[in-house]
């Protein structure tokens, strides 16, 4: 709290502590007192801005309420007291509040005065700067002409004035000056949901944090796959981020690339965010189905962020099936096939994805990594262990991400490297293995084991979710079916 208003905080502190350091002779006191009185007396006629108002102000609210109490009459009779702890400052302390009584005089005068009558009448406009490359708080202060002094007093507010100090290029700060630039108020929006405000009272600078509460809208979407999932989607009015997200979903399941057949259909229940009435964004994708080739996937979002189905079990598996987003495949495992450049008969033990160069590659399961490095006509290769039974190999990067060493675990989604065509390669193309105890298995048929479903705990709070949703679905389903058969 010390160091919450500071504009006469700091000249308080001096006045008084100067003062006491001589030898407390009789009568010397009586004199200092009206020195110190003086002092402040000349401080205040020479000083118009609100700054010096504002420091009697808050010797006055800060002390006064106690005594009000005991007080009816609302009257200060007493002197001030601020934790002091020698009785002579309380003297002091005495002479400086001599000015509480002239402050009314001077409120007086300073409102007759040319400029307050403008600042009454219209309240200054808010303006906006943008934070630069590079740019400090201190820089920007003195970009837009405000004092280190005025820097010094907002900082000195502690916790929620510090989000100060964590500013991004771009971003905006919105503030008001008084006519003679000295800065009345900033607001600072750092998050969506969040802003500081910074506003200066008569006590000095205050701080505070200012919620915008966003508003969850459920929205849906339906629609049946003619020519390509992105397409139908961008029919139904769906942003792309939420298509890779409904694909991401479901892409344990169904191979985006390969299985995707005209007649395959999907539903959804989304949220958008609104704030003041205004889309801010997308939100979740709260549940959704998919029906490929026939087949019916659903989806339920638990408050854990995964993605499971009507019963429970995670819709995840322990494995991405594709370790590249929407590429084609240029080349099936195969126990035997010419090889397009070697031009004898020799098995593909993996799959080729052709892709351009620098697509990233990720880690299609959580693991360590047990190889990189050149492996002959492999090129840039990255090998993962996964547990005991599995492994993972990823051949003819251009180039692997920074970091990327033997020994390091990674994540499943990791970018681990970027598609390339180093080692023998007629194009650029990832080329995946994916072993069980050391055997090759086709990646895209290989039976991929589960990631952990619900616990038995969490069941019954995950079906209370899960029912009201699965209701829409089965309702938005029929509207599905029905524009089908128009
Ligand atoms: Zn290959």
């Amino acid at each position: 709290m010390g160091k919450a208003y500071s504009s006469l905080r700091d000249f308080k502190p001096h006045t008084y502590r100067r003062c006491p350091t001589r030898k407390p002779r009789q009568g010397f006191w009586l004199l200092s007192g009206i020195v110190c009185a003086l002092t402040v007396v000349t401080l205040f006629a020479s000083n118009e801005n609100a700054d010096a108002t504002a420091v009697t102000k808050t010797a006055l609210t800060a002390n006064v309420p106690a005594q009000v109490n005991g007080n009816a009459g609302g009257h200060i009779r007493k002197p001030l007291t601020l934790p002091i702890k020698h009785a002579h400052e309380g003297q002091l302390l005495q002479a400086n509040y001599i000015p509480t009584a002239a402050y009314p005089n001077h409120r007086e005068r300073a409102s007759t005065s040319p400029n307050r009558v403008a600042e009454q009448q219209q309240p200054p406009s808010w303006k906006s700067t943008r934070v630069r490359q590079g740019e400090s708080l201190s820089l920007i202060f003195s970009r837009l002409g405000f004092s280190a002094r005025e820097l010094h007093d907002i900082l000195a507010l502690g916790k929620p004035a510090s989000r100060l100090k964590r500013i991004y290029p771009d971003d905006e700060l919105r503030y008001q000056s008084d006519s003679n630039g000295h800065l009345l108020a900033l607001s600072y929006r750092y998050d969506d949901e969040h802003s500081l405000s910074i506003q200066r009272r008569q006590t000095g600078y205050t701080a505070k944090i200012i919620d915008h509460p966003i508003e969850h809208r459920q929205k849906y979407a339906t629609a049946i796959i003619n020519d390509s999932l992105f397409l139908a989607a961008q029919k139904t009015g769906l942003s792309d981020r939420l298509t890779m997200e409904l694909a991401a979903i479901f892409g344990w399941d169904i191979d985006f690339v390969l299985d995707i057949r005209k007649g395959d259909e999907f539903t959804l229940i989304y949220e958008e965010l609104y704030q003041q009435g205004e889309k801010l964004r997308d939100g979740a994708i709260l549940a959704a189905e998919f029906v490929n080739r026939g087949k019916t996937f659903r989806a339920i979002r638990f408050s854990d962020g995964h993605y499971y189905s009507a019963e429970g079990n995670s819709l995840r598996k322990a494995f991405l099936r594709t370790p590249v987003n929407f590429t084609r495949i240029s080349s099936r495992f195969s126990r035997g096939r010419k090889h397009p450049i070697l031009h004898h008969i020799r098995a593909h033990h993996g799959v080729d994805y052709a892709a351009p160069s620098g697509t990233p590659i990720k880690a299609t399961g959580d693991g360590r990594i047990t190889f990189k490095g050149r492996k002959g006509g492999y090129g840039r290769v990255i090998v993962i262990q996964h547990g005991s039974r599995y492994s993972t190999l990823y051949a003819h990067m251009s180039r692997y991400r920074r970091g990327m060493r033997s020994g390091r675990r990674v994540k499943q989604g990791d970018t681990i490297g970027y598609v390339g065509k180093s080692g023998l390669a007629t194009g650029p193309h990832l080329h995946y293995e994916f072993r069980v105890n050391g055997v090759h298995r086709n990646p895209l048929t290989v039976k991929l084991p589960d990631a952990q479903p619900l616990k038995k705990t969490q069941m019954a709070r995950f079906k209370s979710i899960a029912r009201p949703l699965l209701a829409q679905l089965d309702i938005l389903k029929q509207t599905t079916t029905q524009l089908a058969e128009r």
